[in-house]
């Protein structure tokens, strides 16, 4: 369910003075050499974020938005992973830093949160060791002053009897405790910027509402600033403050979340959006999905790379690549030679319902919102 919330304003917003962000990212780009051929997974990606402010990244499964954040952090490895642009972390540029300066970096001043806790935690340890050796990876103290530190975040984080659950095996904690204990991991040594990779998933929703309050509201205590990937729009909204949406390895729509969520710019946001459930969706009625499938990265598409699945789909967009252009008002990009709302888009719906299919050969009922039967 989409729903807005107030959030914390931040130190300044992302598109304010670029000398002033924690993380600047530049035509970033991410390739993998496959059996299948050279695989370009993040592709030109831009943007930047400041101290206490939030940027979500959104989009299907094999949209890139995983690769990213990892990649950002240095946490895709191999003789397979070639990476290039520029990705300086305050003020340093860390793209080529060596992996030694990077276990520096990781844990102390940038952390992630990883979706399934049961492959992030040691089975064979207790929760509240593993808390405390992260802390002390980072921070000259004794173990006592460790534990007790440990203990407090426990217990920051909302889990019940904190000195015994510290105690204990990850097999001895439910699901939502585990993912607050690795929360707790993260945020030990008080990193700058927390990197949230579907931190969510695997839990039921009530759970789930509580475990990104959390985190909200740690995150506003410290002033870190976090990078939210989901592929859930109801996840992000009124969590973050700016969204990127990405498809095809690329940036295909970017502002404050609230703007790009109330007013898409970009079909394959509208189309998120309506296949995401809504409190005031009539019961009778199926929610839509987005027809085919998200394009093979090996071989993208020529022209738009949402042109196969866009029910505004021209000639144009088979053959055209739409290069990521802002918009005139509020901070806004997208990559659409017919951008929601604009009198092309609207003329080339006509177009495509007259003709019954779009440009790329899509009959228009896929895209009519299915009644239950
Ligand atoms: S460029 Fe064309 S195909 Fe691509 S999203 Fe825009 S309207 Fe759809």
């Amino acid at each position: 369910m989409v729903e807005h919330r107030q959030l914390p304003t931040g130190e300044t917003s992302t598109h304010g003075p670029e000398s002033r962000a924690l993380l600047e990212v530049k035509e970033f780009v991410t390739e993998f050499a496959t059996p299948h051929g050279r695989v370009r997974a993040v592709d030109g990606v831009t943007f930047s974020l400041d101290w206490g402010r939030t940027m979500g990244i959104v989009g299907e499964s094999g949209s890139g938005k995983t690769v990213l954040a990892r990649s950002i952090m240095k946490l895709t490895r191999g003789s397979n992973v070639k990476r290039s642009g520029s990705v300086v972390f305050k003020g340093r540029e860390i793209l080529d830093a060596p992996p030694r300066e990077m276990r520096k970096i990781w844990g102390l001043e940038m952390a992630m949160v990883f979706q399934d806790p049961m492959t992030t935690l040691h089975p064979l340890h207790r929760v509240g060791w593993q808390i405390s050796e992260a802390i002390r990876e980072h921070n000259p103290c004794s173990r006592t002053e460790a534990r007790d530190r440990a203990v407090e975040l426990l217990r920051s984080l909302g889990i019940p009897e904190p000195d015994r659950r510290y105690r204990q095996y990850p097999h001895q904690l439910s699901g939502g405790m585990r993912q607050r204990a690795i929360i707790g991991i993260s945020l030990a040594c008080d990193p700058g910027l927390l990197f949230a990779d579907e931190p969510t998933t695997a839990l039921d929703v009530t759970v789930q509402a509580q475990i990104l309050d959390l985190l909200g509201q740690h995150q506003a205590e410290r002033r870190m600033a976090m990078v939210l990937v989901s592929h859930d729009l109801a996840v992000v909204a009124g969590r973050t403050h700016d969204l990127i949406v990405m498809y095809g390895g690329q940036v295909v729509e970017r502002g404050p979340t609230a703007a790009v969520l109330n007013k898409p710019l970009m079909p394959y946001t509208e189309a998120l959006l309506e296949s995401t459930p809504r409190l005031d969706s009539p019961s009778e009625s199926r929610l839509p999905t987005i027809p085919g499938r998200p394009p093979n990265p090996v071989a993208f598409p020529p022209g738009c790379r949402f042109a196969p699945r866009c029910r505004y789909a021209q000639a144009q967009c088979l053959t055209e690549a739409p290069p990521l252009v802002a918009d005139h008002v509020g901070g806004r990009q997208h990559r659409c030679l017919l951008p929601v709302g604009s009198d092309a888009a609207t003329h080339a719906l006509e177009v495509n319902h007259r003709k019954g299919k779009t440009a790329a050969g899509v009959p228009m009922e896929f895209f009519e919102q299915k009644q239950v039967t």
